[in-house]
């Protein structure tokens, strides 16, 4: 193997953007992967039948339509069709009412009813800036915002979040945000729970909550194609054990601090290892594939409309069963999360048979089927579920880790989110990127700032890394026009 300014190790999304953000600063850029395919958390697979295609694990993209690295990518222009609901998300309730966060902000306000003027205060000013309150949440956390009114905005929302639940009273309204609120996966309600809540809830009135057309590997497929078209190689099929196997000046990491602690091993000072090792991981996923032969049997039709459905109950039942997760303890109706793509995307369903997208929010490491479980909490909003079930499979939390390491015990944000972790990512340093290992960096969602598909974790520690290792302070052009920036190599002396 030849010799590459630039190794990566992992291809999921922040691998990806790191990888290209490097190729087009000009560097030869090589990313291993373990897995067959690219595309980390973008993978997807036809599970049951040759053609109906189940995305493993992201499956929408709300961050990927409103984030600096993909605004700038333009995955449009490349051919990526991201496809908006009319019904960013729904929540039903027990006895056939349900919730909705449509696309129309006023439709929205107009069907929550008396706690319609109060979501308006909430959402409105945050869509009015939208691009300010999304760069800023997910920013690197260490420069100062572009837009002054974000944080301001944010402040005195997250507090309400956190203390009255945003101020709404219906039960439908206060059920809505805080089954945004459990994106985060963590204690609820929390601050970044309440930032989290606030940066989707706002997104699902601006930019929407899209899935793109085919599947989310659309996506990795569109980032490796600009990195071959930029030099780049890609290989897969083998796990890097060691960072000795590596024959690269600079060496980027979309791992979790447990993969760069066996990757680097005694290499690391016992500080930072110790700082590494103490790093936490929060409560896991435990996703259902599903092949059905017809849509969703909703007791409201109206959510068969909506491109996300949060099966959670009440703001207390969430509260309740999430807080019970971070705890370690198995719930029987844990929170529920499912896509029906076919519904934004009808080119998903062929043939009558349509896949159904579900995780539950379990403790970490649990190893129960999910399928019972998920099915049981859907059958609660849609009665006759079960029938139109033509094949399943479940995996378990503890599983994940076993088809992607950056999981550990099904934890799918690479670390649990809590206020320490979302600003101390991995480790409290000024730049969360860099390791005490010369040209060594992490670049994955245990960066800031943290899980999703965004691809700001890679690029922001790409930057560090072009700065710091190649003198090169210019930021790339990422666009489909824009190519590598002609530079003259510079490493510098170590
Ligand atoms: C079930 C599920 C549902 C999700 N839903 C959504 C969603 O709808 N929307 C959303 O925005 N996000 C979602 N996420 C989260 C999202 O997928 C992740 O936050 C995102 O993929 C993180 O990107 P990453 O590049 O940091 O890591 P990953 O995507 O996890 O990629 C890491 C890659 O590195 C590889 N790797 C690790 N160690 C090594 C090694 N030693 N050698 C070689 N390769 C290695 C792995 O195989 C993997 O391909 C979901 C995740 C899961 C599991």
């Amino acid at each position: 193997m030849t010799r590459a300014d630039v190794a990566v190790v992992g291809s999921g999304p922040n691998g990806l953007a790191a990888a290209v953000t490097m190729a087009r600063a000009g560097l030869s850029v090589h990313v291993h992967e373990q897995a067959a395919a690219i595309g980390g958390g973008l993978r997807g697979e036809a599970l049951f039948d040759s053609e109906v295609w189940h995305d493993i694990c992201a499956a929408v993209h709300p961050m990927a339509a409103a984030s600096a690295f993909f605004r700038e990518f333009d995955l449009a222009a490349r051919g990526v069709r991201l496809l908006r609901p009319p019904i960013s998300y729904a929540h039903p309730l027990d006895g056939g009412d349900a919730a909705f966060a449509y696309r129309d902000l006023a439709q929205t306000c107009a069907r929550l009813g008396p706690d319609g003027g109060r979501w308006r205060r909430l959402m409105e000013p945050l869509v009015r800036h939208s691009t300010g309150v999304t760069d800023f949440l997910l920013s690197g956390q260490r420069s100062l915002p572009s837009d002054l009114s974000a944080p301001l905005l944010l402040g005195p929302r997250v507090l309400d979040h956190l203390l009255r639940g945003g101020g709404l009273r219906t039960e439908g309204a206060r059920a809505l945000l805080t089954g945004v609120a459990a994106h985060a996966v963590g204690r609820l309600p929390s601050v970044p729970a309440g930032a989290i809540s606030l940066l989707l809830g706002h997104l699902a009135h601006a930019t929407g909550w899209p899935l793109p057309q085919g599947g989310s590997v659309r996506m990795a497929e569109a980032l490796a194609d600009d990195l071959r078209a930029h030099g780049g190689v890609l290989h897969t099929g083998h796990r890097v054990t060691d960072l000795a196997e590596l024959d690269a000046g600079v060496i980027m990491l979309d791992t979790t601090p447990r993969g760069l602690l066996a990757l680097a091993g005694d290499r690391l000072p016992p500080r930072y290892r110790r700082a590494l090792e103490r790093f936490r991981y929060g409560p896991g996923a435990a996703k259902a594939d599903f092949l059905v032969g017809e849509p969703i049997p909703w007791a409201d039709p109206e959510v068969g409309r909506a491109g996300t459905v949060h099966l959670g109950g009440t703001r207390a039942e969430t509260l309740a069963t999430e807080n019970a997760a971070v705890r370690g303890e198995a719930g029987e109706e844990p929170f529920v999360l499912l896509v029906d793509p076919a519904v934004t995307d009808p080119g998903r369903a062929v043939g009558g048979r349509r896949p159904v997208w579900a995780y539950a929010h379990v403790p970490n490491g649990d190893t129960r089927d999910p399928v019972p479980l998920i099915t049981r909490r859907i059958e609660r909003y849609a009665p006759g579920f079960a029938d139109t079930v033509l094949a399943s499979r479940g995996v378990p939390a503890a599983a994940y880790e076993r088809y992607n390491p950056n999981y550990p015990g099904g934890d799918i944000g690479a670390g649990a989110i809590t206020l320490t972790q979302s600003v101390f990512r991995p480790t409290p340093a000024w730049n969360p990127y860099r390791t005490p290992l010369p040209g060594v960096y992490l670049c994955s969602a245990s960066t800031p700032p943290g899980p999703s598909v965004h691809g700001m974790c890679g690029h922001f520690a790409a930057r560090a890394a072009l700065r710091r290792e190649f003198r090169i302070t210019t930021a790339p052009p990422l666009g489909p026009e824009g190519g590598a920036i002609p530079i003259e190599k510079t490493r510098r002396a170590p």
